[in-house]
């Protein structure tokens, strides 16, 4: 039987593995020039830094974590029948997301001691989460985002969302294109009173929201805004608004945010319902989608102030978001703007006699080392063949090397698009090629 890749897998390769690429590099200048340091943490880590950082409550660390086992500690559980008599450290699971991980690694490596400066870190990483495959919806999908860790300043809420808008409009989105909406959470001064009345909202409800909404308010009741069911995000509108119960902290910290926004110029609705799905958020939440698209949110993120501390760490407020590849790239398909950009051009070098292969071998060499993308042949296939495997491979020259040049001292130029040809002096054609080629 052939092969297949796991469900709910991609692999990425040709044009989609270019726009991953475009991502990350789109990411690697931009978030450079805001003063973000590139970090990469562990595929695996201990499940409890999963389940401090993004809550036991959530369906992510309930339903769609991948616990990871090696067979020997699979088979000790199947014997007990538990996983009970495992240490932490052999608990393991695959990051869901990014957040909890990076967290773990500033509280572990002490990147934010006390009273030290904020650090800022940008990641583009797979991600891994149980759910049932869709479009748009993988087990193992990738994320670019940031974490700004250790300001509590409204400006770096401002900040964060304005450089996500800039990142968005870099990958080829119009700011028409985008929806962004915000709102506060709260904190945990305000959150438990807030959290009280939605929870008796939803129980005052209960004979018209599903089970899971039930479930949520005892668990979650925040939740409830966000449900997979029309009828209960209908019933949730009449629920208790966050605004209405911000302390004065809280909500002076979200007029702040709102202010540099107006100043920066960037266009956002308020959405009282949005209640990001992790449990760490504080304070200011945000998402991006796309006008009248059916991909869902592109991205989103918002602060979470207590989350260092769940980890273990001295308290340290901290903010940061995270957009999703694919579904950037299936909106991107939907508006017709390419991710991926054009094939990277070549230069081919085509042998007219199997005499002459080492000159071809030394051509080819000199013209990679002065950053040509070159092809040549490998099959010792005829002229015509090796020039038609040229056009195949969008090559935009093709130099050729046979007797007559060699004798002459030079190469013929021929331009693939034209189809014109010269002879160049051997000494001159890499230069010429080269520059054609930077220039281009
Ligand atoms: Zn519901
Ligand atoms: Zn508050």
């Amino acid at each position: 039987m052939q092969a297949q890749r796991a469900q709910g897998t991609e692999d990425l390769y040709g044009s989609y593995m270019r726009s991953w690429q475009r991502m990350v590099s789109e990411a690697e200048q931009l978030f450079s020039d805001w003063g973000f340091d590139m970090i990469e943490t562990p595929a695996m880590e201990q499940v409890s830094t999963f389940v401090h950082g993004i809550g036991e409550s959530t369906d992510v660390v309930r339903k769609e974590m991948f616990r990871v086992y090696s067979g020997a500690l699979l088979e000790g559980i199947f014997e007990r029948g538990s996983e009970e008599h495992l240490k932490p450290r052999q608990r393991l699971a695959l990051r869901p997301e990014g957040t909890a991980g990076i967290v773990r690694s500033a509280v572990e490596n002490t990147f934010v001691p006390q009273g030290g400066a904020p650090v800022k870190l940008w990641y583009a990483m797979p991600m891994f989460r149980g759910e049932r495959p869709q479009k748009g919806r993988l087990r193992q999908f990738h994320q670019v985002g940031l974490e700004w860790l250790g300001a509590s300043d409204p400006a770096a809420d401002a900040e964060c969302i304005i450089v996500l808008m800039e990142y968005f409009q870099r990958l080829g989105f119009a700011p028409e294109q985008l929806r962004l909406t915000i709102n506060s959470m709260g904190d945990a001064t305000c959150r438990p009173a807030y959290r009280e009345q939605v929870r008796a909202f939803i129980l005052d409800h209960a004979d018209e929201m599903c089970d899971d909404c039930i479930e949520r308010a005892e668990l979650n009741p925040l939740r409830a805004f966000d449900c997979k069911s029309e009828h209960c995000r209908e019933v949730m509108q009449a629920a208790p608004r966050v605004t209405q119960a911000l302390c004065d902290e809280c909500a002076a910290h979200y007029a702040q945010v709102k202010t540099y926004l107006d100043a920066a110029g960037v266009a956002y609705e308020e959405d009282e319902t949005l209640v990001r799905g992790l449990d760490y958020y504080t304070r200011t939440v945000f998402e991006v989608e796309v006008v009248g698209s059916s991909v869902g949110a592109i991205g989103g993120g918002g602060r979470y102030d207590g989350l260092v501390e769940l980890e273990g760490g001295k308290p340290t407020p901290g903010l940061g978001f995270a957009v999703g590849f694919e579904r950037i790239a299936l909106a991107l398909e939907e508006l017709g703007v390419s991710l991926a950009g054009d094939e990277p051009s070549c230069a081919y070098v085509a042998c007219a006699d199997p005499s002459l292969r080492e000159a071809v071998f030394s051509l080819v060499l000199e013209l990679r080392r002065a950053g040509v993308r070159t092809e040549c042949d490998y099959q010792a296939r005829s002229l015509k063949s090796q020039l038609k495997q040229a056009d195949k491979l969008g090559a935009t020259v093709c130099l050729v090397l046979g007797p007559d040049e060699v004798a002459a001292g030079s190469v013929t130029l021929r331009d693939m698009g034209t189809h014109e040809q010269r002879l160049v002096a051997r000494g001159d054609v890499v230069g010429q090629v080269a520059s054609s080629f930077t220039s281009a």
